[in-house]
């Protein structure tokens, strides 16, 4: 009995692996017509400045609508992406769809924001990727002054004096850049010293538990201190109520990110969004 049993796990168990590989494959087989059949669409998500209650940036996010399985979330496909090289692609897309959005917010009349948009490590390393931005910027007439290019630790470790370069040269244009999800990789602090950041976003790991957790208080407060010493503002990511973000102004933290302020939003949300923002007087 055990042993039949035994090969019953072992059977379910393969069955499941098969199951996962499969949709997987089907995943991927989707994944390549995602472009073409205009299931890709950007969300936008505020990011607000704590000193004067203003709208400051905004982080682009992509999502993805499945015909089947609905809307995929990025942590899902991007790892896919990266994989089968299709990044360079949704990538391209991302950043261009991005900077048209930008330059249409400022026709229209509204206040100019900060676009963030993440770039993986794959997009990023590829030979050309500085020139491709430069080639959106003018095909968008997108003002590089407000291109924000979010980045993780990661691309930093793989091909330093690459990286240096595309950020020096972006940066000559205006363009400003990003330490994502910092603290949750190796977080050299060397980093901070080589690569000129504008803005370093800590991961919302160590916001979760910022009320209670004096351990999180204290390295936040750290960074903070740090990023301050380097000239860096910081962006706090994942606020979701309001006594954390009276703890990350009481710690001088610049920006803030999270469904307090608002989930990641649609392009009419989000003009909605601004344009009730600007008339919109916040009590702290
Ligand atoms: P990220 O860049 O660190 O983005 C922040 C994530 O936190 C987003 O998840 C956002 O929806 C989520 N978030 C924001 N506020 C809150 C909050 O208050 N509470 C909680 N629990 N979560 C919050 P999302 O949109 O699922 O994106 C996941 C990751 O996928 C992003 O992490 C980023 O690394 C990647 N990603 C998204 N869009 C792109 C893209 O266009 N290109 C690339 N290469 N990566 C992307
Ligand atoms: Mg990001
Ligand atoms: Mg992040
Ligand atoms: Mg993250």
């Amino acid at each position: 009995r055990a042993k039949q049993m035994g090969r019953n796990n072992y059977q379910f168990y393969t069955n499941t692996l098969n199951k996962e590989k499969t949709l997987l494959f089907e995943l991927e087989n989707s994944l390549y017509n995602s472009l073409e059949n205009k299931e890709l669409f950007l969300t936008y998500q505020p990011q607000l400045n704590l000193k004067t209650n203003t709208l400051e940036g905004v982080e682009v996010l992509l999502r993805w609508q499945h015909p089947v399985l609905g809307v995929v979330s990025p942590s899902k496909f991007i790892p896919l992406a990266e994989e089968t090289g299709l990044i360079i692609s949704i990538g391209e897309w991302v950043l261009e769809m991005a900077c048209e959005e930008g330059t249409r917010w400022l026709d229209l009349g509204y206040p100019p924001i900060m676009i963030a948009v993440n770039v993986s490590g794959k997009q990023f390393q590829q030979d050309n990727f500085a020139d491709k931005v430069k080639e959106i910027l003018i095909k968008t007439q997108f003002n590089p002054e407000y291109l924000e290019i979010e980045i993780t630790e990661s691309i930093l470790m793989q091909d330093s004096e690459k990286t240096e370069t595309i950020i020096k040269e972006l940066s000559g244009l205006g363009v400003k850049f990003s330490l994502d999800d910092f603290g949750t990789g190796y977080s050299s602090l060397s980093y901070l010293k080589k690569f000129p950041f504008n803005f370093i976003k800590i991961d919302k790991s160590f916001v979760t538990d910022l009320v209670t957790n004096f351990q999180d208080q204290a390295l936040v407060s750290a960074i903070i201190t740090l990023a301050k010493g380097y000239n860096m503002k910081v962006v706090a990511e994942g606020v979701e109520v309001e006594t954390q973000k009276k703890i990350l102004k009481n710690f001088r933290c610049d920006l803030i990110q999270g469904w307090l302020v608002s989930e990641p939003l649609i392009r009419e949300d989000f003009m909605d969004f601004m344009a009730s923002y600007q008339q919109k007087t916040i009590n702290d």
